[in-house]
């Protein structure tokens, strides 16, 4: 993958990447800020980001829990892509106007209005993030889906190079 070889993507990234290419969103030349870095969300999505590709080519900042001026980065990134698993961590006043936002996370939270018994929240606080941007991705039904995709494009990927 950090080579840009043919190779299984890890598939929440690689659902992601597919979001962005199939809304013709502009990565080329674009400040991206990851928040998180773990292997298998924000590591490799600042790779992809970074990469030589159709959807790459971002300048990237990956954050972690240590990064002390994360307000700042957001607010001055084209893309956020939030994967630190924290509800509604990302607030409007960290996002600038037109910002593409990704919202990876999934919290459950109680809610005895549910059926279920609970409901699931992103890492972006959707209803105050969602005007400021030009696109957002929803939880539920954004991320999730794409990642089920993808793990269906691998699978398939993996039986015809075995075939
Ligand atoms: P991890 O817990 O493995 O990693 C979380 C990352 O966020 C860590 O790198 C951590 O930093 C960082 N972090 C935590 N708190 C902060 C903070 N306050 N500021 C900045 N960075 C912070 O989580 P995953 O990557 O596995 O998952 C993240 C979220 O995405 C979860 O809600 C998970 O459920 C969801 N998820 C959703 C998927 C989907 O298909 N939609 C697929 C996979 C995950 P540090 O390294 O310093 O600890």
């Amino acid at each position: 993958m950090v080579l840009n070889l043919p190779c299984f993507l890890p598939a929440t990234p690689a659902g992601i990447v597919e979001l962005l290419d199939r809304y013709n969103v502009e990565t080329s030349g674009k400040s991206c800020v990851v928040v998180g870095r773990s292997h298998i969300v924000g590591s490799p999505m600042s790779i992809l980001m970074a990469r030589n590709t159709k959807v790459g080519n971002c300048t990237v900042t990956l954050t972690h829990s240590k990064t002390k001026n994360l307000k700042e980065l957001c607010q001055n990134a084209d893309i956020i892509i939030a994967a630190l698993g924290k509800a509604e961590f990302l607030t409007a006043d960290m996002v600038k106007q037109g910002a593409v936002v990704v919202d990876v996370g999934i919290t459950r939270v109680d809610d005895p209005t549910k059926k279920s018994g609970f409901r699931l929240l992103g890492d972006v606080k959707f209803d105050e993030v969602a005007p400021k941007c030009s696109y957002i991705t929803p939880v539920p039904g954004g991320v999730g889906p794409m990642t089920i995709a993808s793990l269906m494009m691998n699978t398939l990927q993996a039986v015809e190079r075995r075939d």
